[in-house]
């Protein structure tokens, strides 16, 4: 008896492009070809791969419309760079250029911030992590010191005693706005007293100046209805220093947190098509704050210190094929020179990836991994992408914000980086490293300069 052939599911694959899918038009892998005019190719022949390129353009244009945003609805408005979204000194001064303040949150930021040249008393200070040192240089450049919690505000007491000097200090708040888990390990609670209870230590203390109130409420936000309530609660408070101490307050400064155009992870439809825009976070705060109870003389100043917003759409992070293999299941798997190494935020996001070149339009499910020996090394668990060979270029797509501040030098080196200007000419901003620049660093110590194998 002959054995029965065992059966095999039939495998059927789609192969065509520009069929729809539940994405729509299969758009995501048009080729991007040229950045700002300059192609991908000759970016990569000068500066190697992988390579980070911003565009300035984008970046201005990109603030510009932010400024609108705001500037067309409320009278006073002031925008404050988020310095660890991206702090590479050409970043920075594309944003002081058009009139950003600088919001750090350490003393390294805060130095890089005056030797850029920023004047002090444009320096938003932040975060839980000010050394004593921090503070008094803070204090004797009239910066604007956001405090996180009470050892703070004590500590900052005692330097104004010693010195006599009149601090400029806000407090920073946070509270319930209906999204959750609650940002509550940053600032002062609203809901249970704590913030009132920092804001009347402040005012009894008569040594610092309550200049400010300030809250950032999260990071990649999508609820504009959450910043909605963030601005009343903090009209709230300035209302209550109004009425119990005739004292207000000159600025509110609602933070950051406006989500990019990036797609999260496990999202259904692209960020593109679905996140807020600008206009309705702007929208969203401005009318809470004119719809407050809160009448001063003067209306406040507003300041948003976005980061991500304004430069994620800015930054591409271009890479080359290294190879293609299968994985035991049959997936296709295509190795990039470009890993979670530089990509830190392919943690959250599904990010956009584009051929470089023209490509056949057959697409096949493909898993990227980036070249680290390490397995969560992987850019994208499952995109739908034409057949790429070794050697082919490839785009990443919003890439702008915190990845060259949180990359990590491990198994490779940080690439180069660079900007092209607004006349489509490529500048070096950040030069690659090289072992030099890593072993400078280390020392051996004697005994263990010599071996033999
Ligand atoms: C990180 C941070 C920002 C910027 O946040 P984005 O999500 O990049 O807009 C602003 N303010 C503070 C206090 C921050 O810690």
């Amino acid at each position: 008896m002959t054995a029965k052939a065992r059966y095999e599911r039939p495998l059927i694959k789609k192969l065509e492009s520009n069929m729809p899918n539940k994405f729509g038009l299969r758009t995501e892998f048009e080729p991007l070809t040229h950045i700002d005019g300059v192609s991908v190719d000759s970016l990569i022949a000068d500066y190697g791969s992988p390579v980070f390129v911003l565009s300035e353009q984008k970046i201005r244009s990109k603030f510009k419309a932010a400024r609108q945003a705001f500037e067309t609805r409320y009278p006073r408005v002031q925008f404050a760079w988020s310095y660890k979204t991206n702090y590479l000194s050409a970043v920075c001064n594309v944003f002081h250029q058009e009139g950003s303040w600088a919001e750090v949150v350490s003393g390294f930021e805060y130095d890089k911030a005056i030797r850029h040249g920023v004047d002090g008393s444009y320096i938003i200070f932040n975060g839980p992590d000010k050394t004593e040192e921090d503070l008094r240089k803070a204090i004797t450049n009239n910066s604007l010191i956001h405090i996180d919690h009470l050892d703070e505000l004590y500590m900052i007491q005692d330097i104004a005693r010693e010195t006599k000097q009149k601090p400029k200090v806000a407090i920073r708040v946070n509270m319930d706005t209906g999204i959750y888990p609650m940002w509550d390990r940053f600032g002062f609670n609203y809901e249970n007293g704590q913030a009132w209870d920092a804001l009347n230590k402040i005012m009894f203390s008569g040594l610092l100046e309550l200049v400010g109130l300030h809250t950032h409420i999260g990071t990649f936000m999508l609820s504009p209805n959450a910043y909605a309530i963030a601005a009343s609660k903090l009209a709230n408070l300035a209302q209550r220093v109004q009425q119990k101490y005739s004292h207000e307050i000159n600025y509110i400064d609602m933070g950051g947190g406006f989500s990019s155009r990036n797609t999260l992870k496990g999202a259904y439809l692209p960020g593109t098509d679905t996140n807020p825009s600008i206009d309705e976070f702007a929208e969203a705060i401005t009318s809470a704050l004119m719809n407050s109870e809160y009448r001063p003389k003067t209306p406040p100043l507003l300041i948003l210190e976005t980061g991500r917003a304004l430069i994620d759409e800015a930054g591409y992070l271009l890479g080359s094929v290294i190879a293609n293999k299968r994985l035991s299941d049959g997936r296709r798997a295509t190795i990039l020179d470009v890993g979670v190494n530089l990509l830190f935020t392919s943690f959250w996001y599904d990010h956009k990836i584009t051929p470089a070149q023209e490509f056949t339009s057959y697409t096949e499910d493909t898993v990227i991994y980036g070249p680290l020996c390490m397995n969560i090394d992987v850019v994208r668990e499952n995109v739908s992408l034409p057949l790429l060979n070794k050697g082919d270029k490839v785009v990443i797509h919003y890439v702008g914000a915190y990845n060259m501040t949180q990359w990590m030098q491990f198994i490779t080196l940080r690439p180069n980086v660079v900007m092209v200007d607004l006349d489509g000419k490529p500048h070096l901003i950040r030069k690659n490293e090289s072992i030099d620049s890593i072993e400078n660093l280390e020392e051996i110590p004697t005994h263990l300069s010599h071996f033999e194998l």
